[in-house]
């Protein structure tokens, strides 16, 4: 076994493969697995055909633990259970216990929507077909998930495609015999994530570079990745490496220590959120070219009723004028996109909702409209609190209408950030 034991994840379902769905089973078991120690290899999507299944597990068969997701359904192209058994040399059979406790599961809103029958007990009865000496890890839908292990191979844990199913049967997962058996052998990770606002990746690669110079950063991995505007980094220390990789962090944190927005996997919307409650204050939104994503992502979180006052959508001049006070004669001189119109709907938005800080956002979201002194992407950012603090942006984002109005939702949360006072040097540690 290499240093760290070693995992893929195997995803199947034909839907998945015409893009009509996409994969979020994947990601949570990387991730998960990632998590616990494991280095994963490979994360493979396949359709429903028989031979792609069997091509792919055979193609993962030389690593430790491989998880596959879809296919256990009732009807006949859900056929993982089948093709893992066929690979661990375990032949199939009706676990008749199972048989009962998934009957018992579908009995009652079956015979309810009059689907109890012939057809329903065949289902029940492929659904209960398991491979010799496999664990069944109890079904939260009517599939179970196995663990069936192949001789001199890797442990195969098979849970169903759908994702509520999958999370919700992940707990067993970790507990069922062989998994935890492998698990006890996973050095403890302990990885170290950094998250930066308005750092471009080349500036951390470089970064590296520098401290590459000094320090042997073999053993250490790391991750980088653009995610919401803010750039992740993940660093992976190998066993024994924990301090090397704490060196490093500290490093790169200095280096680009004004950017930071955390260095402990904390979220910019958690760190808003803990401290708008903090501070106990509350907050409304005025926007126009953002639609109310900007308030839609505010109350993501659970619990934001504490800190969200509303907001409003003030998408025509008319709206700007009625709902939230903005002189017609500041949008007649300088335009509904204006660092000056932003600012009025900042302390529009918290005048009528009594708010401790407003946020206004106006821009040209695209494709048209723009012009030469107001491009497409030109967006105009103000944030104002009760106390007299103004922080104001009009930066020209790049990207389409989705990317200029999603990042200009990235930009306003981190200006709230800042005005709460959650951002700047030291400000982390
Ligand atoms: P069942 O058929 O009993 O629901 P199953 O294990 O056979 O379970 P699939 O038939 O593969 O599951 O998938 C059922 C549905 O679940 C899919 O149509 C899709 O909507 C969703 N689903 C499956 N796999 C994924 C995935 N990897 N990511 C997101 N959604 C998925």
């Amino acid at each position: 076994m290499s240093e760290r034991p070693t995992a893929s994840v195997l995803v199947t379902g034909s839907e998945l493969l015409t893009g009509h769905v996409a994969d979020a089973n994947g990601p949570f078991v990387a991730r998960a697995l990632a998590d616990l120690g494991f280095a994963v290899r490979r994360v493979l999507l396949v359709g429903d055909r028989p031979d792609d299944l069997r091509s792919a597990l055979e193609f993962v068969a030389g690593d430790d633990l491989v998880v596959t997701s879809g296919g256990l359904g009732p009807t006949a192209d859900d056929l993982t259970a089948e093709i893992v058994a066929e690979f661990c040399a375990a032949p199939m059979a009706v676990d008749t216990e199972l048989r009962g406790r998934i009957h018992a599961k579908v009995a009652g809103w079956a015979t309810r929507a009059g689907w109890a029958g012939p057809a329903l007990d065949a289902a029940t009865e492929k659904q209960s077909r398991v491979p010799h000496g496999a664990c069944v890890l109890e079904p939260v839908g009517t599939a179970p998930g196995l663990v069936v292990t192949r001789p001199g191979g890797p442990i195969v844990v098979v849970l169903p495609g759908p994702p509520r199913e999958l999370t919700g049967m992940w707990p067993a997962v970790l507990v069922a015999e062989p998994v935890a058996e492998l698990l006890a052998t996973a050095p403890r990770a302990e990885p170290i994530l950094l998250r930066f606002a308005g750092l471009p990746e080349s500036e951390i690669a470089a970064t590296l570079r520098e401290v590459e110079q000094k320090l042997d950063l073999s053993r250490v991995e790391v991750i980088t990745c653009l995610r919401r505007s803010e750039l992740e980094v993940d660093l992976h220390p190998l066993p024994g490496a924990a301090e090397l990789a704490g060196e490093l962090a500290d490093r790169v944190v200095r280096a680009h220590r004004r950017k930071l927005i955390s260095d402990d996997g904390r979220t910019t919307d958690e760190l808003l959120a803990g401290a708008l409650l903090e501070k106990g204050w509350t907050v409304a939104t005025g926007e126009s070219c953002t639609g109310g994503l900007l308030a839609g992502r505010l109350v993501d979180r659970a619990g934001s009723s504490a800190y969200v006052a509303g907001g409003v959508v003030a998408y025509s001049d008319e709206a700007k004028t009625a709902l939230l006070d903005v002189p017609a004669a500041l949008i007649a001189e300088h335009g509904a996109v204006s660092p000056q119109v932003a600012r009025a709907l900042a302390d529009g938005a918290r005048a009528r909702f009594g708010a401790d800080v407003g946020v206004g956002i106006t821009g040209v979201a695209g494709p048209d409209g723009g012009t030469e002194a107001k491009p497409v992407g030109y967006v105009c950012f103000c944030v104002t609190t009760a106390d007299g603090e103004v922080v104001a942006r009009d930066p020209q984002l790049p990207g389409g209408r989705a990317d200029v109005r999603e990042r200009s939702v990235d930009l306003a949360m981190h200006l709230l950030l800042r005005v709460t006072g959650r951002t700047g040097p030291g400000a982390h540690r």
